[in-house]
């Protein structure tokens, strides 16, 4: 067995220990100063057990909102913090075939999902739900399959008991650390933040110790990609897009060649619908 040397993570905040408003991941002022303690806290117990793996790189890509959540100076030494928006792969800039594994920390489960803390898929506003080959996906799924697109397999991941099982829809044998229990979208029973770190920290370097066993989650090409909107309005904007057709009132649909082709197609037209002023 070989051990793991250079691994990626792909840190949200939504799934962090102890979060679970809008309010804690960016829209009070306050309550977000709090929320980002929580999340570097479950960040650097990654790290930590990734270190004590025998990990001698790790990359960590801030993937929630505007991406500069992180502090720099809060963030385990021994990691690169890739960090700031718009990024190329978004919130799994930096992935390449470089990589042992990759880790998600954080995460939340896809739009609708019951119990599911602060669940949502790219956008509350924009995205109701995203299918990828017929299979509903989340961001958990998307970005798992642009690790496989580059080979690299999804070995853990860190949120609440919703995301936990969604992922296991994916990747069957991933680590999962569930650090909270959703009672609805807004409310958990959640871990202490120090439990918590102690159980992501232990989970991470169990993940660590297997990694060569668990296959990276690779999506068949061609992609087919179905995106249904909030409204009808978003669909009718991201329509303009020549590799679109329309399916329904608020559903678009593409077929790519591969799986990165698609993800681009996918966020173009996340972001041209999203320009729909809501009236
Ligand atoms: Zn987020």
């Amino acid at each position: 067995m070989s051990k793991p040397k250079k691994i990626f993570i792909s840190i949200d905040m939504e799934g962090a220990s102890g979060i679970v408003d809008w309010s804690q991941v960016g829209r009070d002022p306050q309550e977000y100063q709090t929320g980002r303690k929580l999340m570097v806290g479950d960040l650097n117990a990654a790290i930590e057990g990734a270190l004590e793996a025998g990990v001698e790189e790790v990359v960590v890509s801030d993937a929630h909102g505007g991406m500069r959540n992180l502090q720099p100076e809060d963030v385990h030494e021994a990691a690169y913090l890739i960090r700031g928006s718009p990024k190329p792969l978004s919130m799994m800039e930096g992935i390449s075939d470089e990589f042992d594994a990759a880790l998600y920390v954080a995460y939340h489960s896809m739009n609708g999902t019951r119990n599911g803390i602060l669940c949502h898929t790219i956008s509350s506003s924009v995205v109701d739900a995203v299918y990828i080959n017929g299979k509903e996906t989340g961001e958990f799924g998307l970005n798992a399959a642009l690790a496989g697109f580059f080979r690299v397999p999804s070995i853990f991941i860190s949120g609440d008991v919703a995301v936990a099982d969604e992922a296991r829809c994916f990747v069957p044998q991933i680590h999962t650390a569930v650090v909270k229990w959703g009672v609805g979208r807004y409310a958990a029973k959640c871990l202490h933040p120090s439990r918590a770190r102690a159980l992501i920290k232990k989970t991470v370097k169990e993940s660590l110790e297997d990694f060569e066993k668990i296959k990276p989650y690779e999506v068949e090409s061609p992609v087919e990609v179905k995106l249904r909107f909030q409204t009808s309005t978003q669909a009718d904007i991201a329509s303009v897009l020549p590799y679109l057709e329309r399916i329904d009132g608020k559903t678009v649909r593409g077929v790519f060649n591969n799986y990165f082709q698609a993800m681009k197609g996918l966020r173009a037209a996340i972001s041209i619908g999203g320009t729909a002023e809501i009236r």
